[in-house]
């Protein structure tokens, strides 16, 4: 086994880290950890040190680590066949299982499911299919995509344009003409505290539709938005939300791509953010719980009413030229058809409505009346706590100070990971579902020290 020193020293010269501060990580200011294995809710590290990853690796560690029956699935598969293709009519019993399996959860009006790797390649493919769709009917004009600020939808070429995060766009100079970003729906961060949540609703369905009015709803092909905002800061909509701006679609006739990456497969509490909003989709996008991230997929769920039009499409110009070579990789379906069936056999999003509720609950009691915490948030088995330097006046603290970091940084130091998300002193939990209410009261009591700490 190497040592740590020397890994390390590997790390530095050789490793380009996504979302890093490059200059300060090879420098060494930044600590790098290196994980060496998992169980349940945690994670150790090479030092041997366990940690409670109350942030499930990047919310997607759903069944929690060390499950046998997926690594088993996945071992089993890479003996009978590693790979091969899903390019003209090619599939295996694990993709063409995995494909039942998921439209068997998703709302009844969706189709097909077409696979990718992770969340923002199926997302560029929502966006080609988008495309495709108004061009076989012949509006070329109806183009533009909707997303919303605090949304985020990915890092490629068009899904780091559709994320609404300052961080995504910076100095990359994204292909953004055909993109524009509405009012979120974060109801703390509004900015007339006099409004009531139907207020503020209102006032987000009129900020859309200044928007439609303005572009041409002739020039708008589809709406994107994740069902709670999630790297945005965790923020559930206020109550009405949803029902009043898929209303505002509809009439405009304009497609709806429910970006479940996060909510997909439990996270709220539901099998799908969709049935838990009373969402109609024409796309729905997923990725991480679909595998648990045992292995990377993702997929585009697709309604009856676009595939009709992508079949007459090919009936017209042939083949449809969109596929990666890893496209329903036989592993992530055998690791997707696993972790779906532990899903119901552990009962487990049952367990994201009690336990999750149960830190939500616990984390406004110790942290509510706090006077630098503006607010505790969450939804199923997700949660957030955002600092604030003035409770009254919602005042942000200085970017420089790190605030958000910092408690995650102090948090981590005794033994439990939660996230600083990229935007706002907002701390971030969306832990594995299999956590229990011991575990969630060791969340609770470490995030309250953690504040003391650096506030
Ligand atoms: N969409 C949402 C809602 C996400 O949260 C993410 C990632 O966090 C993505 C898309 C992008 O997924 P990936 O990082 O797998 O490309």
């Amino acid at each position: 086994m190497l040592r740590n020193d020397q890994l390390d020293q590997w790390d530095r010269e050789n490793f380009f880290h996504p979302s890093t501060h490059l200059a300060q990580f090879a420098r060494g200011e930044a600590p790098n950890r290196i994980v060496k294995g998992g169980s349940g809710s945690h994670i150790e590290d090479r030092d041997g040190n366990k940690l409670l990853d109350a942030f499930a690796g990047l919310y997607c560690v759903n069944v929690g680590y060390g499950r046998t029956e997926i690594s088993d699935a996945i071992a089993e598969q890479a003996r009978e066949l590693a790979y091969y293709h899903a390019y003209v009519g090619h599939g295996t019993e694990a993709s063409i299982t995995l494909s039942k399996m998921i439209l068997d959860r998703a709302p009844d009006h969706m189709s097909k499911v077409y696979f990718g790797l992770g969340g923002s390649d199926a997302n560029e493919t929502n966006v080609k299919l988008i495309w495709y769709y108004n061009n076989i009917l012949g509006r070329p004009e109806k183009k533009k995509i909707i997303s919303r600020w605090r949304g985020y939808h990915g890092s490629g070429l068009i899904t780091g344009s559709l994320t609404g995060l300052e961080l995504f766009h910076k100095k990359f100079d994204l292909p953004m003409a055909q993109i524009k970003h509405t009012e979120a729906p974060y109801y703390y961060r509004r900015d007339n505290l006099d409004q009531s949540e139907e207020q503020f609703v209102q006032h987000c369905v009129d900020k859309l539709e200044e928007m439609i009015e303005r572009e041409g709803a002739d020039t708008i092909a589809a709406f994107i938005g994740e069902p709670v905002l999630g790297t945005g800061g965790i923020v559930p909509p206020p109550a009405g939300y949803w029902e009043a701006i898929q209303k505002v679609l509809d009439k405009h006739d304009i497609l709806f791509v429910a970006d479940e990456v996060v909510t997909g497969f439990g996270r709220l509490g539901s099998m799908m953010g969709s049935e838990h909003y009373g969402l109609k989709p024409d796309l729905i996008t997923i990725a991480k719980g679909l595998t648990s991230a045992y292995a990377p997929l993702s997929g585009s769920i697709v309604s009856d009413k676009m595939w009709k039009v992508l079949e007459q499409g090919t009936d017209e110009f042939g083949a449809i030229g969109h596929g990666w070579t890893y496209s329903a990789h036989p592993i992530g379906a055998a690791a997707g058809v696993a972790n779906l069936k532990l899903l119901d056999d552990l009962n487990l999003i049952s367990n994201n409505r009690e336990v999750g509720g149960y830190l939500k609950k616990t984390m406004t009691e110790a942290l509510g009346d706090h006077p630098n915490v503006g607010e505790v948030r969450g939804e199923g088995m997700l949660c957030a706590v955002e600092f604030v330097k003035d409770k009254d006046s919602r005042t942000f603290f200085d970017a420089a100070d790190k605030i958000g970091p910092q408690v995650a940084s102090a948090l981590s130091e005794s033994g439990v990971i939660g996230r600083a998300m990229p935007q706002g002193d907002i701390l971030g939990f969306a832990p594995p579902f299999c956590l229990t209410k011991e575990e969630a009261d060791e969340v609770v009591t470490k995030t309250v020290a953690a504040a003391q700490k650096v506030l």
